[in-house]
């Protein structure tokens, strides 16, 4: 009998820990956690999120402010824009919703944010302290995915943890977090060969492809536990996840539901490290 490992619930949970400690840090110090989200462009997705977003650091009484814009801003004008917040008092974390459009390199400008702003951990700085396990920030989506895990007392040590996808925003990190928790990880992606041979042996398996319900109850290992990153659209309109959660739920002992797993716990880490980041501000001030 599988269990469903309830995102929504944990990241309330999780949320009303960050409430209080954005109250103390303003009681104790006056710094109130900010939040700016840069949005190029007009993707439907990617404006849900944003909004999102600044909704959830309102009612963790944090401050947020929204950058919406057009296509056709110049890489220059991005970058410019994220100087001025670098130097900004009242903002804390910095946020770039990608994907970015083509005429713009993520790289370069995530490297333009100052690394203690860079609530993603998107920065090489930040990506390079995370795989030499010694982290200052942890991208939002594999760090949500460790919180889940802990609080359904998953353990992680000495486990074999495949992960498929190996994008920099989910299937590396996630990766690196589980290798610093020393588990066995293998990473697997669009050129893995056999991959059911290898999915089989996880003992616990994140997907994170963007593939309407790819996995099946053929592709995992009695009783593993699985974690769905993917968050698509199927035929019907309806949001799905990478995994076939219908046909996988009888055989994994834990599972994360799409919607209502992973997603909730991405933006809960998000605040979390808007209020680590303004923590840290707050102390060197
Ligand atoms: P991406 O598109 O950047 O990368 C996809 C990865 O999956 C690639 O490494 C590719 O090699 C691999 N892949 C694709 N098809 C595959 C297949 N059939 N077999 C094996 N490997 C395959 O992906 P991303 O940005 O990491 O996003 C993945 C999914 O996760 C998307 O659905 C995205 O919307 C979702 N997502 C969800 C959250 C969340 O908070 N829940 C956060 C980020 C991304």
């Amino acid at each position: 009998m599988s269990k469903i490992m309830d995102g929504k619930r944990v990241s309330q949970e999780t949320k009303k820990w960050i409430i209080q400690k954005t109250k103390e840090l303003k009681d104790r110090t006056g710094v109130v956690p900010g939040l700016a989200s840069i949005l190029v462009g007009n993707d439907p997705a990617s404006e849900i999120y944003v909004r999102n977003k600044r909704r959830a650091c309102g009612r963790c009484g944090m401050f947020s402010e929204e950058y919406n814009l057009s296509e056709e801003t110049s890489e220059e004008e991005l970058l410019s824009l994220i100087g001025r917040l670098n130097l900004d008092e009242k903002i804390h974390g910095i946020l770039v919703q990608l994907p970015l459009p083509i005429h713009m390199n993520p790289a370069k400008v995530m490297k333009k944010m100052s690394p203690n702003k860079d609530v993603d951990g998107f920065h090489p700085e930040n990506t390079g302290k995370l795989y030499q396990e010694n982290p200052d920030v942890i991208s939002c989506t594999p760090y949500g995915i460790e919180k889940l895990l802990d609080y359904y007392g998953i353990k992680i040590l000495g486990k074999h943890v495949v992960v498929v996808g190996k994008s920099n925003i989910v299937g590396k990190p996630v990766a690196a977090l589980m290798l610093n928790r020393d588990a066995t990880v293998t990473i697997a992606h669009i050129e893995t060969q056999n991959l059911p041979t290898i999915t089989t042996m996880a003992d616990i398996l994140i997907v994170a492809i963007g593939d309407s319900q790819f996995i099946k109850k053929e592709m995992i290992k009695e009783g593993a536990v699985v974690i769905d990153v993917g968050i698509n659209r199927n035929e019907s309109g309806k949001i799905v996840g990478d995994v076939d959660f219908e046909d996988v739920k009888e055989k994994v002992s834990y599972i994360t539901p799409v919607p209502g797993g992973v997603g909730p716990m991405t933006i809960t880490m998000l605040l979390w490290n808007t209020l680590e980041a303004a923590e840290t501000f707050a102390h060197g001030k």
